[in-house]
């Protein structure tokens, strides 16, 4: 491992001018549950590590008057536990709950669950330089690709792993983001960059800035969010597919909604045509279905992934149900 340096700024202005001054060389730590692991296997490698932690009044869900805001540095246990998330948000508290393990939430943090880098192996294999470590191929395209996308790809065939991310969006959330020249706040939706934009990256963070806080809109009357998960194993992992879901349902007929898929590509990925397919529509299992199918034409599934179609349809039929059962 190479060395590098170590620094604990006490406010955000601090952080930023590490940042700045680092010229791209610093890395920005909340929990590190996810960065310790790229450092020790050498696939990132800072000459600075900005340790965010120390700064005060950035892990905390507060209630404003336009909404609900999440400090960068809340633990993702606190986001779970959180009894009016839990109430007027349940997707986003189950999304916390279904992540990891007791200990990674207890340390982990909703910015890093939302920054967090891609779990795919040639990624995370040092020795492997993939075009997301500046080489010109994805050795998944063409090797095993069991884990990866199904939409999306193209050049790059990773799939963003964060659970949190596409409940969020679903749940119309904004990111602030600060930087030397202030702050800026984004939809979360458009917070994330295909690999044809940029493939090194995941978001469109530039290299002096950090994420501060995430809001959600107040929760509408009426208004429910679901999330399902689907894993290859019962104790903690990563989704093969997830859908989060938000939507409201009178008299079995769903209004305006959101459908948010994780797992299948490299980005939280929306399901556009299906909301529309089933707007006004009362709910069933073979309604979905149906509005599913223009979506999932557009799905390229690699060799060995072409499972995640069903998995695609069964996540978001139960997510849909579960909200018209409420
Ligand atoms: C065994 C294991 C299982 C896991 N299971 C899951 C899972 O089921 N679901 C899931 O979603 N994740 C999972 N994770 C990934 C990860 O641990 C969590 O997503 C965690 O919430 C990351 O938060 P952190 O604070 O530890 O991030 P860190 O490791 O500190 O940071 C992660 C990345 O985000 C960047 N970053 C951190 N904070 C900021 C900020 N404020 N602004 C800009 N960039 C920032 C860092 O530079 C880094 O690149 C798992 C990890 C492990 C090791």
């Amino acid at each position: 491992m190479k060395n590098f340096e170590w620094t604990e700024p006490q406010t955000v202005e601090q952080a930023l001018a590490w940042l700045a001054k680092a010229n791209g060389k610093a890395v920005l730590m909340a929990g590190g549950t996810d960065l310790f692991t790229e450092i020790k296997e050498t696939v990132v490698e800072p000459d600075l590590v900005i340790d965010l932690k120390s700064i005060p009044g950035l892990a905390s869900i507060q209630k404003v008057e336009t909404g609900i805001r999440i400090g960068a540095l809340t633990p993702v246990a606190v986001l779970a536990a959180d009894a009016m998330i839990k109430r007027d948000y349940s997707g986003l508290s189950d999304a916390a709950w279904s992540l990891a393990t007791p200990q990674l939430r207890n340390v982990g943090t909703v910015g890093g669950n939302i920054c967090q880098r891609p779990r795919c192996w040639y990624y995370r294999d040092a020795q492997m330089v993939c075009r997301k470590k500046g080489g010109s191929q994805c050795f998944a395209a063409k090797g095993r690709n069991k884990y990866h996308a199904i939409f999306g790809g193209g050049i790059c065939h990773i799939v963003y792993p964060s659970d949190l991310a596409p409940m969020l969006i679903a749940l119309d959330a904004q990111v602030t983001v600060s930087s030397p020249r202030g702050e800026r706040s984004l939809p979360l939706g458009e917070f994330y960059a295909l690999p044809s934009k940029n493939v090194r990256r995941e978001n469109v963070l530039a290299t002096d800035e950090l994420v501060r806080e995430v809001k959600l809109p107040l929760a509408k009357k009426g208004t429910r969010s679901a999330y399902i998960k689907l894993k290859e194993r019962e104790t903690w992992d990563f989704a093969l597919v997830s859908a989060a879901v938000r939507g409201t349902v009178s008299g079995g007929g769903l209004g305006e909604a959101a459908i948010v898929l994780g797992g299948v590509a490299p980005i939280p990925w929306r399901l556009g045509k299906t909301e529309a397919a089933l707007k006004g529509k009362k709910l069933s299992e073979s309604m979905i279905k149906e509005a599913l199918r223009a979506d999932l034409q557009e799905a390229r599934p690699l060799e060995e992934n072409g499972y995640k179609l069903q998995l695609v349809e069964a996540a978001v039929s139960r997510a849909l149900m579960s909200l018209a059962r409420g």
